[in-house]
């Protein structure tokens, strides 16, 4: 699974600024900005302190990982790698005026096809619309060397250009032939719904206890005799020249592991790879997460099946990384002392759990994203994705810090904290607070809140039914919201200053309240479980807050804002909402939750939400982001001996894009 940033920083709405040395500040996170997609670039800290030998691991499972960079793209659609192909060559190749209206046309076209790996939004899954002409083109084209011209120049136009043509990546509308209707290239031209459903039913044992991922690396197609047949992504198979190529790299890292256990990973990665057995697939994945003792660690494969309308078969991906030691070890202290959380917290004893295990959770730097995780890439994962694997033997699950600080960085100074929180004082306190009190507040949340409590004897985990999800993700952030202003964190060490809450309980009733419904079309209300807890517990604070005079929603100037005069007041509010859903919880007091959730969660003033669409709009902060890699370069002594890997974030997106497509294209 993959965690995505959730809120706040995608949609620009973090105004994170972490607390910078003051070389970070000249460090410039942005690189490109074109139509709803900012490009931005990460740092890897620490990277210089790696060991030569972990830096020599690492160099070679990012060289693994960018050679699988043409298998998506060939997955998200057959004609994807030749248009962009004929497409990088005109544009390489043009020799006429760059300021040209059609030539700009065609360079953010280009721009938004590498963004999306392929002819489709990575998020909407809507084809592109090209705003250049297809005759512009087509000249073009004619202009290129014979080699670089295609032979099947117009049925690559009318892809790019008849709007009708393949229009969806994925298409999950209701009723209609999920596989047919779907331009994808998991499965054949001409497979129908009925035919895939009908060749995995007998494939697929249901009784079987530890089952493989049926259909998790091949596409399916069809022999001479019309029958349906797997094509499977091995070497040898389907895709196996850039196969090969990451093959060739796991083996030059194989030498640099840190220990056993992670030699013994990378083998069974490669034995994977040659074979295509799914088998082997999860034996690397057991070991896989038995490898926690290793600094460095990698996930190269075909992962997630998000993009499969049957969710079968998983797209290439790959994200290299290393502990964050000193976050870690904050996530360490935390489930460490689980036991004076449980013990201290504001509910009914009878409620508690008598032993709680905190849950921990690894914080990593990412070196490299690849395939379905680059540009757009999640800020966690937790994997591995087999119900049966995970239960027998866990999962990893983890959070990506350097990525949510770049977004952090780069979202200081869109405008937005000005907009929203016109109060200076507090306004300081954000920026100085807020990026270690939201990493505290993921922590307390998925470390503890989830982890505390339990339900009386003989209640069923389900009463909540439709309201369960909203409500245990409220129990989760309003514990962390009651101990992000408990001393225990500074005598924990795990923070410095006695006001940095305010800083998160003013972003947390501002999100709540109001920001968060720019995420919301005219007229909807809140649907998703995340946001009703929000918004269920800043209303329910707003309505005690205000009328005990500490909490309010004024207009001024104009503009809607919320005012917080009395924070301890408002930390008691958050601790009595969390007894009273911890109560409901335990009880499973169906009508209780119903009732908060439907009173606070649901409802949207129509009023609030389009001063707030109104006033963001204003701020034309782009919806999506993603971003370039750095470069890591050997260097070489006389001998040609390895003595360092440099690490280098000078490059920007077109030449990145240029670059990978010259040096890692197999396919
Ligand atoms: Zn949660």
């Amino acid at each position: 699974m993959k965690l995505h940033i959730f809120a706040a920083a995608v949609a620009g709405m973090a105004m994170q600024a972490t607390a910078m040395t003051p070389t970070d500040n000249a460090f410039d996170y942005k690189v490109d900005r074109f139509a709803d997609i900012e490009v931005l670039r990460y740092r890897v800290p620490d990277f210089e302190n790696l060991t030569l030998q972990q830096k020599q691991l690492v160099y070679h499972l990012t060289e693994a990982a960018l050679w699988g960079r043409d298998i998506l793209w060939d997955q998200n659609g057959r004609y994807n790698l030749p248009i962009r192909r004929m497409l990088e060559s005109v544009y390489t190749s043009y020799t006429g005026d760059r300021n040209d209206q059609q030539f700009k046309d065609f360079e953010l076209y280009l721009k938004q096809l590498w963004f999306g790996n392929g002819l489709y939004h990575h998020y909407s899954m809507d084809k592109f619309t090209p705003r250049f002409s297809r005759q512009w083109l087509e000249n073009q084209v004619k202009n290129l060397p014979a080699a670089s011209r295609p032979a099947d120049l117009p049925e690559l136009l009318d892809v790019i250009f008849d709007p009708t043509l393949l229009p969806k990546k994925v298409n999950q509308a209701e009723g209609a032939d999920l596989i047919a209707t779907s331009a994808g290239n998991l499965y054949a031209p001409g497979l129908t719904q009925a035919e895939v459903e009908a060749y995995y039913a007998t494939r697929k044992d249901t009784t079987e206890a530890r089952p493989v991922m049926h259909g998790l690396n091949t596409r399916l197609g069809r022999n001479d005799k019309g029958e349906i047949v797997e094509q499977t992504y091995r070497v040898g198979g389907l895709y196996s020249p850039a196969i090969e190529k990451i093959v060739a790299e796991l083996e030059l890292a194989l030498p640099f592991a840190e220990n056993k256990k992670q030699a013994d990973v990378i083998t069974k990665l490669i034995e994977y790879y040659r074979t295509g057995s799914l088998r082997q697939f999860d034996d690397y994945s057991i070991a896989w997460v038995a490898d926690t003792a290793s600094r460095v660690d990698f996930v190269n494969g075909f992962i997630e099946s998000y993009d499969d309308p049957l969710g079968m078969t998983g797209n290439f991906e790959s994200i290299v990384n290393f502990k964050n030691l000193d976050a870690s070890h904050r996530t360490e202290v935390i489930s460490g002392n689980a036991a004076w959380f449980e013990q201290h917290s504001p509910v009914d004893p009878r409620f508690r759990k008598d032993e709680v295990k905190g849950i921990t959770a690894k914080v990593i730097t990412a070196a490299i994203l690849a395939g379905d995780a680059y540009p757009a890439t999640p800020i966690g994962i937790n994997l591995p994705n087999s119900n049966w694997i995970r239960a027998e033997h866990g999962s990893k699950s983890v959070t990506i810090e350097n990525i949510t600080q770049a977004y952090d960085a780069a979202a200081h100074g869109n405008g937005f904290a000005e907009e929203f929180v016109p109060d200076t004082a507090i306004r300081s306190l954000m920026d100085r607070y807020l990026f270690i009190t939201d990493n505290l507040h993921t922590d307390l949340h998925e470390c503890l809140g989830h982890a505390s409590g339990r339900l009386l004897p003989g209640v069923d985990p389900d009463a909540l039914k439709a309201h369960g999800s909203a409500l245990e993700e409220a129990r989760a952030d309003l514990f962390a919201l009651y101990y992000l202003a408990d001393p225990k964190l500074i005598e924990l060490g795990l923070i410095d200053s006695p006001d940095a809450y305010k800083a998160q309980y003013y972003q947390y009733m501002l999100n709540g309240l109001m920001t968060q419904l720019m995420r919301i079309e005219p007229g909807k209300n809140v649907e998703e479980a995340h946001m009703r807890n929000r918004k269920m517990i800043a209303e329910w604070v707003l309505e005690k807050g205000s009328a005990e005079g500490v909490v309010s929603l004024d207009t001024v100037d104009g503009r809607t804002t919320l005012t917080i005069t009395d924070y301890p007041r408002v930390r008691e509010l958050f601790g009595e909402l969390l007894g009273e859903v911890q109560r409901i919880k335990s009880e499973g007091d169906y009508e209780a939750g119903r009732d908060l959730m439907e009173r606070y969660g649901v409802r949207v003033d129509p009023r609030l939400h389009k001063e707030v669409l109104d006033r963001y709009a204003r701020l034309n902060i782009a919806p999506y982001k993603g971003f370039v890699n750095p470069v890591y370069t050997p260097v070489l002594d006389a001998d040609g001996n390895v003595t360092d890997i440099t690490v280098s974030y000078d490059e920007d997106y077109i030449p990145q894009m240029l670059r990978y497509s010259a040096t890692h294209s197999a396919l």
